[in-house]
């Protein structure tokens, strides 16, 4: 039977599992998602959350149609970034399972993951990628045998910032969903003019700011203009600073596709915006299934996969967590 390599992912407030055949044959996760029953994410609670539902998840996965224990290959999980105690629930499962099963481990970086898995779902080659996570926001470019940070985020993420917009006004996590929503409401309507709802504009050479935008977007709620015409103008403001430093990456790289990744690239005013500016400069625009743009056990196996296929490993004492892990700390050894 050929083999698989699992994966586990951590970094925040999902913790999944999932498997990629040897060939790059994806296999859907199975995940379990923390949701706070008021304000943000507590690492401690996503953390315990996450070792509550670690053997059901397991046991999940292995009753699965075609799942066999002896086909794992090898263990990969995140190392990093994300949220310490979280990160530390699913490197403490994959480190069990390495030994249990005898099989390499395979520590990896959860930004690389995004767009491998980005890669592998889309055919993209060598793309730009603009990664639009909760926690993260950037824009990154392969070069000399490593994935480049050319710009991002100067506070909080975008999914950070959108999520902490619905908080505000009572919509529970994931408030991205929400806000796409109302917004798309907002333009059946008709389309309001920018004009009346201008909020910063936060681009700063290729580096963007969030909390600006955030604090007048709360503003204006507070002045009365419905919430629903809020949302549209909020996506309509921070989907185009990103896009502008995505095209910006472009033009300097020269290269021609746009990978998008991480949840807020569920957004389809974000994909839309994405594909018009690539279609207008003779390139192509890229997303992956939803499944695959939100944190997924997958995405993790996959990365794993090409680690494990170029014959890297982390050795168990080695595979430590690093909690501010940088993209461009991986090396990037396959095609
Ligand atoms: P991740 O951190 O990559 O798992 O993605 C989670 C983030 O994606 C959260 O901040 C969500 O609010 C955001 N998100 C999910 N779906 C959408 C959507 N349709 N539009 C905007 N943001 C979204
Ligand atoms: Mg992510």
């Amino acid at each position: 039977m050929s083999g698989l390599v699992l994966g586990i992912e951590s970094t925040a407030h999902t913790l999944s599992i999932g498997s990629v055949g040897m060939d790059g044959t994806l296999h859907p996760s199975i995940s379990a998602v923390f949701l706070p029953e008021e304000g943000g994410i507590h690492p401690r609670e996503a953390a315990d959350h996450h070792s509550d539902s670690a053997s059901t998840l397991l046991t999940k996965i292995s009753e699965r149609g075609g799942f066999e224990w002896n086909r794992v290959e090898a263990v990969a999980f995140s190392q990093g970034p994300g949220l310490g105690p979280c990160l530390r629930i699913g490197a403490s499962v994959a480190r069990s399972l390495s030994v249990r099963l005898d099989v390499p481990l395979v520590g990896v970086n959860h930004c690389v993951a995004h767009i491998e898995i980005g890669r592998n779902q889309t055919g993209c080659i060598d793309p730009v990628l603009l990664y639009v996570s909760g926690g993260n926001t950037q824009v990154i470019a392969r070069a000399e045998g490593r994935y480049r940070v050319l710009g991002e985020t100067l506070d909080i993420g975008i999914g950070n910032m959108l999520d902490k917009f619905a908080r505000t006004h009572g919509i529970p996590f994931p408030g991205g969903p929400e806000i796409e929503r109302l917004a798309d409401a907002c333009l059946q309507e008709g389309p309001p003019s920018l004009d009346d709802v201008l909020l910063p504009y936060g681009v700063h050479g290729m580096d963007i700011a969030f909390s600006g935008i955030l604090t007048s977007a709360v503003q204006k709620v507070r002045d009365g203009i419905p919430l629903r015409v809020v949302c549209w103008s909020l996506q309509e403001h921070a989907f185009a600073t990103c896009v502008e430093v995505a095209e910006r990456a472009l033009a300097h790289t020269g290269k021609t596709e746009l990978l998008l990744g991480g949840g807020v690239a569920c957004n389809g005013r974000l994909r839309r915006m994405a594909q018009k500016m690539c279609i207008d400069r003779g390139g192509s625009a890229h997303w992956p299934d939803n499944a695959y743009c939100v944190d997924n056990g997958t995405m993790i196996a996959e990365l794993g996969r090409r680690m494990h296929q170029c014959g890297i490993s982390t050795r168990v004492e080695d595979s430590a967590i690093n909690p501010s892990l940088r993209t461009d700390n991986t090396s990037v050894a396959w095609a």
